[in-house]
Formats: C-alpha cells, structure tokens, sequence
C-alpha cells in the first residue's frame, strides 16, 4: 500500500465511530474489571499483537494491583475477507502461564476464529483463569460461538481502522476508530 499525498491517505478515513473521550472513558470500566480479577495471585494481561498494543498501554494503565505485562504474536490467515481459523503463533509467551490468572487483551473479535485458536493454545497450559477483554466486538459476523467476559464497544460490520487497528498496516497511529472508506 502506497500513499501519493496526506490528502489521499486522509480521504480514506470516513468518518469516526468512537471518539477518543469515549475510549478513555470506557477504559476506567474496563481497568475495574482486571483490578477485581485479583486475589493474591499475580496477573498477566496478554496483548496480542499488533492491533491490542495501543490498547494494551491505556488499559494497563487504569489497572492498580500488581500485573505482569506479556505479548503474543498471532498471524490469521484470511479467505477472502474473513479468517480462516488457521492461525499461526509468529511469537510466543516467554512465561510458564500455569501460576497466574492471564486475561488476553484483544483488538476486535469478528469471525471469533483467531480467539477461539489463541484460547484453545492457551487453555492447554493451564492458567488459573483465563478472561478475555475486547475493545471491540462485531457479533454479526460471528462464525465461531465466542463472548469477551468484557467488550468495551459493540460495534455493526464497518470495516475499522484507528487507535491500533490497520489497514495494510497504516492508520494504526489515529487517536480515534474510525470507519474505512472501502
Ligand atoms: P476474526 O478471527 O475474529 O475474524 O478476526 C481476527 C482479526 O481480524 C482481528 O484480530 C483483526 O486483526 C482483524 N480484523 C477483523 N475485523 C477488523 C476490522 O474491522 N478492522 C481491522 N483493522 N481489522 C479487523
């Protein structure tokens, strides 16, 4: 993907679904729900790379027990537009997740596939509990039966960029989400 000028990339953001002020207020709710995780055992919130890492840094920020801080690289491979489920582990956790409570920090669930791949790979290591907490959640598109114990925003099937979300890796830099121009 190439850009001749800042108007053409700029004309390619449609409008902005969610504002940077509802992020931020969202985020708060969604820090709470981490903090009450909490029980003596230490935690380790899972960003999975590369759309959650903006996401990662302002929710981890609101959280005010003691976290440990981890990512994972995931490549879907798509059919088309959607996933195919096949999902491949391009970087692994360096942890023994089998002593804490692991919540995964994810950008958006569409199909549900990538998730459902990354929750099986890390079910069978045994965390103490495992939680998932979503900025973003398309449940129209849903393929695969999957719910976030916390989404921060329910969104229709807009194709979405903005705030850690690409498209062919640019646009993750926008302090907002906003609507593709397809
Ligand atoms: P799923 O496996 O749930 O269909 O989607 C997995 C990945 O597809 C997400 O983690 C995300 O990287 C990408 N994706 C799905 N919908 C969107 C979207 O609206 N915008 C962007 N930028 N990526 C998306």
């Amino acid at each position: 993907m190439k850009f001749d000028s800042t108007e053409q990339w700029k004309s390619k953001i449609k409008r902005v679904l969610i504002s940077q002020e509802e992020i931020s207020a969202e985020m708060k709710k969604a820090g709470q729900l981490i903090n009450s995780i909490y029980d003596g055992s230490p935690i380790l919130l899972v960003s999975i790379l590369k759309g959650s890492f903006v996401f990662m840094a302002d929710l981890c920020r609101q959280v005010d027990v003691p976290c440990e801080i981890a990512f994972m690289a995931a490549k879907s491979y798509f059919e088309g537009t959607q996933s195919s489920g096949h999902v491949e582990i391009t970087m692994d956790l360096k942890h023994d997740i089998s002593g804490y409570h692991v919540v995964i920090i994810e950008d958006i669930i569409d199909t549900g596939r990538t998730l459902n791949e990354i929750i099986k790979i890390l079910k069978v290591r045994e965390p103490l509990s495992l939680h998932v907490i979503t900025l973003l959640d398309k449940p129209d598109r849903r393929v695969v039966e999957l719910k976030a114990d916390y989404s921060l925003f329910t969104i229709p099937d807009y194709f979405v960029i903005g705030y850690g979300l690409d498209y062919g890796e640019f646009y993750r830099n926008l302090p907002y989400i906003a609507e593709f121009e397809e």
